[in-house]
C-alpha cells in the first residue's frame, strides 16, 4: 500500500490541489482563476476517481484489511495475543472485539479455529488480495465512461509531470483547461467550445474529443488505454498551450 508523502504527490491528487498541512495549522482560500485550480475542483472531485488514480485503498476499507491481517497473525498458535483473541467474550456484548468484527473474515482461512503457520503467508496475501477486490468492486462509476475505469496504461509514466496532472484531471471531468468546467465554478461566463462559434456546444470532455475544429480520431477511454498519444494530442491542442512542449524519447535502435 503506498504511503503518500506530502513532499511528493501523485498527479491525481497534484491535479485536484489537495492541501496538506500540520495539524493546527490554519487553511487560506486561494482565489480561484481559469488557469489555477480551485477549491471548488476539490470539493467536486470523485473520492473513488482519487483512489482508482493514487492505487489506494480507502482509509476505512485499509484498516480493515490491517485489523484481518492482524487477527489472522495472532490466531497462529505460537503467536504472543492468540490467548487474547481466542478468549471467549463475556456473556454481555459491550463493544466490538477485533475478533468480533473481524473472525468471519479471517475463518475461511483457519484450520480448527487456529492459523496453521504454513499457511500464514499465504493468508496474508489473500487477505489483501479480497480486500484490494472488494474496494475496486465498491468504486463508483467514473462519471466520463459510466463504468468503472480501466487500469491506465503504464505508459503513463514515461509522460511529463504537467501532462500526467492534465490527464489526471480531464479522466475525473474536472478540467480547468475546459470551459464547461470553468463555467461550472463560475470562473468562465460561457461553457462553450471557443473553436466552435457558429455552434455553441459545451466544452466538455466528450466533446474535446468530438470537437470538429480540433479533430481526433482518439476517444475518452484512451485516456486510460492510450494516454501517451492522448498527451500527444493535447500538446497541440489550442486550450493546453500552456503545457510545455512534449519531447518524446527517441525511438529504440533497430537490433
Ligand atoms: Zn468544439
Amino acid at each position: 500500500m503506498p504511503i503518500i508523502s506530502p513532499l511528493r504527490l501523485p498527479p491525481a491528487l497534484e491535479s485536484l490541489n489537495v492541501w496538506l498541512a500540520p495539524p493546527g495549522a490554519t487553511r487560506k482560500k486561494p482565489s480561484s482563476s481559469p488557469t489555477t485550480p480551485s477549491f471548488a475542483q476539490f470539493s467536486q472531485a470523485s473520492l473513488s476517481h482519487l483512489h482508482h488514480e493514487c492505487k489506494s485503498l480507502p482509509v476505512h476499507d485499509h484498516l480493515s484489511l490491517l485489523c484481518s491481517q492482524y487477527l489472522a497473525s495472532s490466531l497462529r498458535p505460537n503467536h504472543p495475543s492468540h490467548s487474547n483473541v481466542t478468549t471467549p467474550p463475556g456473556p454481555r456484548k459491550m463493544k466490538h472485539t477485533l475478533q468480533s468484527r473481524f473472525h468471519r473474515t479471517v475463518d475461511p482461512y483457519l484450520t480448527n479455529g487456529v492459523l496453521l503457520p504454513s499457511d500464514y503467508k499465504r493468508t496474508i496475501s489473500l487477505l489483501h488480495t479480497s480486500a484490494v477486490t472488494n474496494s475496486i468492486n465498491s468504486l463508483d462509476p467514473n462519471p466520463i465512461l459510466g463504468h468503472a475505469p480501466p487500469e491506465i496504461d503504464p505508459s503513463e509514466v514515461t509522460l511529463p509531470k504537467h501532462y500526467r496532472t492534465s490527464l489526471s484531471q480531464l479522466r475525473s471531468s474536472h478540467c480547468p483547461k475546459l470551459m464547461s468546467y470553468l463555467h461550472s465554478i463560475n470562473a468562465s461566463l460561457t461553457p462553450y467550445c471557443p473553436s466552435c462559434p457558429n455552434d455553441p456546444t459545451p466544452e466538455t470532455v466528450q466533446h474535446l474529443f468530438s470537437c470538429p475544429n480540433n479533430p481526433t480520431t482518439l476517444s475518452p477511454i484512451d485516456m486510460w488505454s492510450s494516454p501517451v498519444r492522448v498527451a500527444e494530442f493535447l500538446s497541440s491542442h489550442p486550450n493546453f498551450t500552456s503545457l510545455p512542449p512534449l519531447q518524446r524519447p527517441p525511438p529504440e535502435p533497430p537490433p
